[in-house]
C-alpha cells in the first residue's frame, strides 16, 4: 500500500510499504477515507519537532480522519461501546488513553500520561492507505455527514474542548486570537453558547470574512491593529470576559491576556513554535485572570458529530484545498506557505 512519511523536517516520501497485519481484539482495520491538515503537523513539518517530541526516526502524519472498517479484531466495540460493522464509516478519535489510570479513571483520558496518538511520533498516523486503530477510539458517521466532514471532527472537538474550559456565560463577551479552522470553530461555538459580542483577530482577511460569517460581531486584521486597543475601544475601556489564543501562541498570549476584564478568563490553545509562554507577570496578576491550558479534547466526538448533524456548525465550509496522497507534499508545502484563501486543507487517501 502507499504511504506518505516524513522523513525530516519539510521531507515527505510517498514509498509502497506492507499491509497492516490482522487487527487485534479491541481493533479494526481502517480503509483511510480522508485525512485533515493540522496546524500541530506543520510544526513537525516544519521543524521535526513539536513541543518537546522530536522526530528521530521518519514517521506517518495524519492525525484528523476517517475511514470504512475494512476488517474486525475480536470485541471491536466503538466509542458507544456498540459493535462495529464492516463497510462502516468511521471518524477516529486520535488520543488512545489507557483507560485505567488515575486520570482516566477521573474522567480526564486527554491528560493520561500513558497514551499514545496516532500521527504524533512515535506512532504513525493515517496518511497511508489501511491502519489498524483502536476500535473504541472510532465514531460512525451518519450518512449526512460528508468523508470531508469526518477528519473536522477532531477539529471540532479541539474548539468544543476550549470552549468547555471558556465557560462562556450568556451575554458575555469572548475575544479570539487566530480563526484558523480551530479559531473559527471556537468563534462559531461561542456565538452558539450565548455571547453578546465576539471579537475574531487574525493576519489573513478571507478567514475574518468567514469568522463574521458564522457570526463574530468584531473582526479585525492583527496587522492593522492593536488588538487590546481595538477591544477596548468597542467595550468602553472594560475588556473581554474570556480570550482564548488560538494562534501561534507566541505575542498573541499577551494580546489575549491584554484583552481580557480584571477577573476574566484566559484560554491557551496554540502551540508556540519555540515551547515557551510569553506573558506579562504584572498584567495576568494584577486583572487576575484564570488561566486555562487546553490540552486537546476529551468525550467530544458524540457533541461535534451532534452538532454538525443539526447544521449549528458547517464543517465543509472549512475545506479549502484538496489533495490526493501521492500530493502529500504539496500539500503541506501549500499550507505552510499559507497561500491566499487557505484554511484547510483535506487529503483524500481512498475516496
Ligand atoms: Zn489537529
Ligand atoms: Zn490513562
Amino acid at each position: 500500500m502507499q504511504v506518505a512519511r516524513l522523513h525530516g523536517p519539510t521531507d515527505i516520501r510517498i514509498a509502497a510499504e506492507p499491509e497492516p497485519p490482522p487487527p487485534a481484539a479491541g481493533e479494526v482495520t481502517l480503509t483511510i477515507g480522508t485525512v485533515g491538515l493540522c496546524g500541530s503537523d506543520l510544526h513537525m513539518y516544519e521543524a521535526g519537532r513539536i513541543g518537546y517530541t522530536t522526530l528521530s526516526r521518519p514517521v506517518v502524519l495524519g492525525h484528523e480522519f476517517m475511514g470504512v472498517v475494512a476488517a474486525l479484531g475480536d470485541d471491536a466495540l466503538d466509542g458507544n461501546h456498540q459493535p462495529l460493522e464492516l463497510g462502516q464509516r468511521v471518524a477516529v478519535e486520535p488520543a488512545v488513553p489507557c483507560w485505567r489510570c488515575e486520570l482516566c479513571e477521573n474522567g480526564h483520558p486527554n491528560l493520561c500520561p500513558n497514551h499514545y496518538f496516532y500521527g504524533l511520533f512515535p506512532e504513525d498516523g493515517a496518511l497511508r492507505e489501511r491502519m489498524n486503530v483502536s476500535a473504541r477510539n472510532c465514531f460512525p458517521l451518519p450518512d449526512a455527514l460528508s468523508d470531508e466532514a469526518g477528519p473536522l471532527l477532531e477539529t471540532l472537538g479541539v474548539a468544543i474542548h476550549a470552549i468547555d474550559l471558556a465557560k462562556i456565560r450568556l451575554a458575555s463577551t469572548v475575544g479570539v486570537l487566530g480563526v484558523g479552522p480551530v479559531g473559527l470553530l471556537i468563534t462559531r461555538l461561542a456565538v452558539l453558547a450565548g455571547a453578546s459580542q465576539v471579537f475574531a483577530f487574525d493576519k489573513f482577511d478571507w478567514r475574518l470574512r468567514k469568522a463574521r460569517d458564522w457570526g463574530a460581531t468584531h473582526a479585525f486584521n492583527v496587522d492593522e491593529c492593536d488588538p487590546a486597543g481595538a477591544v477596548m475601544e468597542a467595550t468602553g475601556g472594560r475588556g473581554v470576559d474570556v480570550a482564548i489564543e488560538a494562534a501561534w501562541a507566541d505575542h498573541s498570549v499577551q494580546q489575549a491576556a491584554d484583552m481580557a476584564r480584571y477577573g476574566g478568563r484566559l484560554v491557551l490553545v496554540g502551540i508556540p513554535p519555540d515551547d515557551k509562554l510569553q506573558l506579562q507577570h504584572s498584567v495576568a496578576r494584577r486583572k487576575g485572570l484564570t488561566i486555562m491550558m487546553s490540552r486537546r479534547m476529551k468525550h467530544t466526538y458524540p457533541r461535534a458529530i451532534e452538532l454538525a448533524l443539526a447544521g449549528k456548525v458547517k464543517l465543509e465550509e472549512l475545506v479549502s484545498h484538496r489533495y490526493d496522497l501521492a500530493q502529500t507534499a504539496e500539500a503541506y508545502a501549500s499550507n505552510l506557505a499559507y497561500e491566499r484563501g487557505i484554511n484547510k486543507v483535506i487529503l483524500r487517501v481512498g475516496t
